[in-house]
C-alpha cells in the first residue's frame, strides 16, 4: 500500500514546497475518517512563488514546437499509465472512491488528456485568409498564466483536463486542489516534471476559496477555469470580469434521464445506475432526475432496486468493492438533509439514505418513488447517491419538464426508437447528451453545460479555443492609400 502522505503540501517552480506557517487542512480517509496527511494552505509568499515562477517560464515554453511540447505531455502520460495502480490508491485515499473505480477511471483518463492534448499540441494553427492581392494571417497564441481550481470528486482527472490542453498551447498553469482533496495534483506536477517539463510551468498549491481568490485577482493571471459549484462558479466568474480574464466554467447541475416505454429495461436500469450511483453519486453530470414513462416504471423501479441491493459496500481498496463512502462528513450530512427533505415533501423512499454502523462517511445508495417536479430533491443538485423517480406520458410534456431548470449540463434518453432519440436531444438543453448510454466522457468530446452549468469546454479541439487566442495579421501587397 502507498504511503498517502506527500512529501510536501506545495509544487511549485519545479520542486516541492512546504510552508508550514499556512493554515492546516487535515486529510481524511473517507472510508475511516482516519486523518492520513496534513497539507498547509499557500500563504501569499507561496501564491507569489507559483506566480512568478509560472510568469518567468512561460515565455520561453511558448517558444518551443508544439511538437516538443507535445512530447513531453506524451511522455508524462506514458508515466502515469506505468503508475497506474499507485495513482488509484492515492485517488482512493483522498476520495474514498473504491479501486474498481479509480484502477480504471482517475489516473487513465488522465493520461488520456496528456496524451490526447500531447498530440494535438503540434497541429495547431492559425490560417490564412485570402483578400484579393493582400491577405491575412492568423497566429495561435497562449493565453499567458492560467489558473486551475478543482472540485474534489475527480482530483487526478481535474487537474489533467485543465493542464493538459493549457500546458499544450503554450500556457503556464497554477493548479488550486479543492482543499478536501489536495494529494492527487501533486503527483501530477510531480510526473510532468519528471516528463521534462521545465520548471515553474505546472504549480500546485494547496488552500480554500481565499487562495484560489488570491491567484484569480492577480495582474499576472490571464485565465481561471474553475470546476465547481454554481455559487462558487458565479463569485469566480464576476472576480475574472473584474481582469477581463478568460474562463471556463464547469459547474453544477440536476440532469435528466428520461426512458421511454419502449427501451430495454436492462440496459436503462444499468444506465441509470451509472448515471446516479457511479463515485457514490458525486458527478456533475449525473442524471439524478429519472423520468420513467409511466407503462415502464413499475418494472423499472423493481429492477432498479433489485440491482442496488447488489451493490457492494466495503474496503474500497479491495477490488471487489463497487460503492464506496461520501467523501467528508459534511457532504454526507448535505445528502442527509435532502434524503429527510424529499421525504418531509411526500416522495416515497424506496430503499437507502441511510448511515452504516461504522465509522468512515458512509451513505447507502437510495431511490425515492413518486417524485414531482416540485420538490427539493427534483429542483437542487445534491451530489450524493440519490435517484429521483419522475413519472411522464408523452415526449413533449417529458422535453418540457426536463427543461424545467436552471441548470443544463448533460441529458439522457433510453429508447429503441432512434428518431426519437435524436429529436430529444435536440429539443434538450444540455451541453452533453447521451441516446441510450450515460455519463461516458472520452477526451475526444467536447464536455461542459449550458445555462447556469457553465461556460465553455473541456476536452476536445473545442478545449484549444479556451486556452488560447488569435491573433491576425493584415499583409497588403497591393498598393496603400491614404485620403490626404
Ligand atoms: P465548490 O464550488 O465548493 O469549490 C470548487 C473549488 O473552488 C474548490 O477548490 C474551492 O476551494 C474553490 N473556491 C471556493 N470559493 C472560491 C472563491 N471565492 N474563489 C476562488 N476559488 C474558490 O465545489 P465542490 O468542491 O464542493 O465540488 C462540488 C461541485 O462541483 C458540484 O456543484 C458539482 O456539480 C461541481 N462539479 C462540476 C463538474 C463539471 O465538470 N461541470 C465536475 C465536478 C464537480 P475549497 O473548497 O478548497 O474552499
Amino acid at each position: 500500500m502507498i504511503d498517502p502522505k506527500p512529501t510536501a503540501s506545495h509544487f511549485v517552480n519545479g520542486a516541492y514546497l512546504e510552508d508550514t506557517s499556512g493554515t492546516p487542512i487535515e486529510v481524511f480517509y473517507p472510508a475511516t475518517g482516519e486523518v492520513i496527511a496534513t497539507v498547509y494552505a499557500a500563504t501569499p509568499a507561496v501564491v507569489e512563488a507559483a506566480v512568478a515562477s509560472a510568469k518567468a517560464a512561460q515565455k520561453e515554453w511558448a517558444s518551443w514546437t508544439g511538437t516538443e511540447r507535445g512530447r513531453v505531455l506524451r511522455r508524462a502520460a506514458d508515466i502515469m499509465r506505468d503508475r497506474n495502480h499507485d495513482l488509484s490508491q492515492l485517488e482512493t485515499f483522498d476520495t474514498g472512491k473504491p479501486m474498481s473505480e479509480t484502477l480504471y477511471v482517475d489516473a487513465t483518463s488522465g493520461a488520456d488528456a496528456l496524451e490526447y492534448f500531447g498530440g494535438l499540441a503540434g497541429s495547431l494553427t492559425g490560417e490564412h485568409i485570402q483578400l484579393g492581392e493582400d491577405f491575412v494571417y492568423t497566429m495561435r497564441e497562449p493565453l499567458g498564466v492560467c489558473v486551475g481550481i478543482g472540485a474534489w470528486n475527480y482530483p487526478t482527472q481535474i487537474s489533467c483536463w485543465k493542464g493538459a490542453p493549457a500546458l499544450a498551447c503554450g500556457n503556464a498553469m497554477i493548479f488550486k486542489p479543492s482543499e478536501t482533496t489536495p494529494l492527487c495534483a501533486l503527483k501530477v506536477a510531480e510526473i510532468l516534471v519528471e516528463a521534462g517539463l521545465p520548471a515553474g510551468l505546472y504549480n500546485v498549491i494547496q488552500g480554500l476559496g481565499d487562495v484560489g481568490h488570491s491567484l484569480i485577482t492577480d495582474p499576472r493571471v490571464d485565465k481561471v477555469s474553475l470546476t465547481g459549484s454554481v455559487a462558487t462558479g458565479k463569485k469566480v466568474y464576476a472576480t475574472a470580469a473584474e481582469g477581463m480574464r478568460h474562463v471556463t466554467m464547469e459547474l453544477g447541475g440536476k440532469s435528466p434521464l428520461i426512458v421511454f416505454d419502449d427501451a430495454d429495461v436492462e440496459a436503462a436500469v444499468s444506465g441509470a445506475i451509472l448515471g446516479n450511483f457511479y463515485s457514490s453519486g458525486q458527478v456533475c453530470s449525473n442524471g439524478t432526475r429519472v423520468f420513467v414513462q409511466s407503462g415502464i416504471k413499475p418494472a423499472f423501479v423493481a429492477r432498479l432496486k433489485e440491482r442496488l441491493a447488489g451493490a457492494v459496500l466495503g474496503d474500497p481498496m479491495d477490488e471487489t468493492t463497487t460503492f464506496g463512502p461520501m467523501v467528508s462528513a459534511r457532504q454526507r450530512e448535505i445528502v442527509e438533509g435532502f434524503v429527510a427533505k424529499g421525504q418531509e415533501e411526500g416522495a416515497v423512499l424506496v430503499c437507502g439514505g441511510t448511515r452504516l454502523d461504522k465509522p468512515g462517511f458512509w451513505l447507502t445508495p437510495a431511490i425515492f418513488d413518486n417524485v414531482t417536479d416540485d420538490m427539493t430533491i427534483a429542483r437542487d443538485e445534491i451530489f450524493g447517491p440519490v435517484l429521483s423517480v419522475l413519472s411522464f406520458e408523452t415526449e413533449d410534456e417529458v422535453v418540457a419538464r426536463a427543461n424545467d431548470t436552471e441548470f443544463g449540463l448533460a441529458a439522457g434518453v433510453f429508447t429503441k426508437d432512434l428518431s426519437r432519440g435524436h429529436r430529444m436531444v435536440k429539443a434538450l438543453e444540455a451541453g452533453t447528451c447521451y441516446i441510450n448510454t450515460y455519463n461516458d466522457a472520452p477526451v475526444e468530446a467536447p464536455f461542459g453545460g449550458v445555462k447556469l452549468s457553465g461556460v465553455g469546454r473541456e476536452n476536445s479541439k473545442a478545449a484549444i479555443n479556451h486556452f488560447s487566442q488569435m491573433k491576425s495579421v493584415y499583409v497588403r501587397l497591393s498598393e496603400i492609400e491614404a485620403p490626404f
